[in-house]
């Protein structure tokens, strides 16, 4: 099917600004509650929030085969569950409706009232009731960085990492929406003394990641073959692993990341469909050793998506302090759908991959505090004219994204979290 959506010469009758992360050829996936106390599921164009069970109800979307409820949802899973031919038909048709040259909802003021709303009028909610959440570790940079700050001096990754994507099973009751404000989390972290004690962390950190959510796409005990893995990812969003250096240091020998990692984990509220990403498809590192035939893949497999991190102290100016791409993971989405399931493991609508910390080769470009500040080394100045080696009491930290090419900006908006004091 033809993905009318991503016509770049398209316009809307929709007032939109030139540098908008979400120009009528973005068309993202989101839920959200009206100021009418409504939760639907809805799109946005510009600063404008579109009612998507309101447009259904109203007929616009006519000849696709959608059950009547499938947007008066408060999570995405089961448009999700329908497949990529109707999100696919979904968002042409969207596209259709608030294409400039198209006059029938634009002309028709009783419907407009019902669908379109101002951004600032609606509140975000986490899009997706998140099955399971997995993250991975597929940065080589990164990986390499934490070889060498635990001490390695060479054979910076372990024997595994260059023959498979690793990761491990995360928490996904704690993921929550951009905007949630996140506690500092309490643990057992050991002292120089070599005694554990419990309190407050004190390495609260930030990982900047890009999630991807799949739909329904196969049976416990069948797995999903890497040329099958495209068509069972719906979008993208960024995501914030919020991670405590300190209880990660004590607890994370020998199962991995548990208490460190599971407090909260941040998304950012609008899906951006892999459709909409089409036009930004980049090669993939070269990989060596050629990777296991059931982790090949043709074509072009990574995306070139621009992410920044910022950091911003309560009524202070935020300050960037790390530009980085998607493009470098070393590991593609696809490779890490194709091994997640190569053993049966089934995945579900809604499921959420993290990519794992994206880390560029450069010291700006690094993806989290430990990397930046080099494990509390190398504090870093904010603009306020205060230093961070980890994050400090009432930070927000903020994650934005955008594919951006000659024609056309397709952006993420915000993943924004504040970090509260520690309290029990
Ligand atoms: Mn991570």
């Amino acid at each position: 099917m033809k993905i009318t959506a991503n016509n770049t010469k398209l316009k809307s009758w929709l007032k939109v600004d030139k540098d908008t992360d979400f120009p009528i050829q973005n068309i993202p996936f989101g839920v959200f509650l009206t100021k009418n106390d409504i939760i639907t599921v809805g799109t946005r164009i510009g600063d404008y929030a579109i009612d998507l069970a309101a447009l259904h109800q109203l007929g616009y979307f006519k000849g696709i085969p959608l059950t009547e409820d499938i947007f008066m949802q408060n999570t995405l899973n089961d448009f999700i569950s329908d497949g990529q031919n109707t999100w696919r038909l979904v968002r042409n048709r969207i596209s259709e409706v608030f294409d400039a040259d198209n006059n029938k909802l634009r002309d028709t003021k009783k419907h407009r009232n019902k669908v379109i709303f101002q951004i600032n009028d609606i509140e975000m909610q986490l899009p997706i009731d998140v099955c399971d959440y997995t993250d991975f570790f597929s940065s080589k940079e990164h990986a390499m960085n934490v070889g060498k700050m635990y001490g390695k001096k060479k054979n910076l990754l372990r024997p595994n990492w260059l023959h498979m994507p690793l990761a491990y099973h995360g928490r996904s009751s704690s993921v929550v929406v951009s905007g949630t404000k996140i506690r500092r989390p309490h643990g057992q972290t050991l002292t120089q003394e070599a005694n554990p004690v419990f309190g407050p962390s004190k390495f609260v950190d930030f990982e900047i990641e890009m999630g991807f959510i799949t739909t329904d796409a196969n049976k416990l005990g069948k797995n999903i073959p890497i040329e099958e893995t495209e068509e069972n990812i719906f979008g993208m969003v960024l995501l914030n692993d919020w991670s405590s250096r300190d209880i990660q240091d004590w607890e994370s020998v020998p199962l991995g990341p548990f208490l460190a990692k599971n407090f909260a984990t941040t998304i950012s509220p609008w899906i951006i469909t892999m459709d909409a990403l089409q036009p930004f498809r980049v090669e993939s590192p070269e990989q060596d050793p050629k990777p296991m035939e059931y982790l090949q893949k043709e074509g072009l497999n990574s995306y070139d998506i621009h992410l920044q991190a910022s950091i911003k102290p309560k009524k202070e100016e935020e300050t960037i302090v790390c530009n980085t791409n998607f493009k470098y993971m070393y590991w593609t989405i696809f490779q890490q759908l194709a091994h997640h399931t190569i053993n049966g493991c089934n995945v579900r609508s809604g499921d959420l991959f993290g990519s794992g910390t994206v880390s560029g080769s450069t010291e700006k470009s690094f993806g989290s505090m430990l990397e930046l500040a080099w494990k509390g080394t190398k504090p870093i100045a904010l603009k306020d004219g205060s230093k961070r080696t980890f994050l400090n009491d009432n930070d927000a930290v903020i994650l934005r994204a955008y594919c951006q090419n000659e024609k056309i900006k397709i952006g993420f908006g915000e993943c924004k979290g504040r970090l509260k004091k520690a309290k029990l």
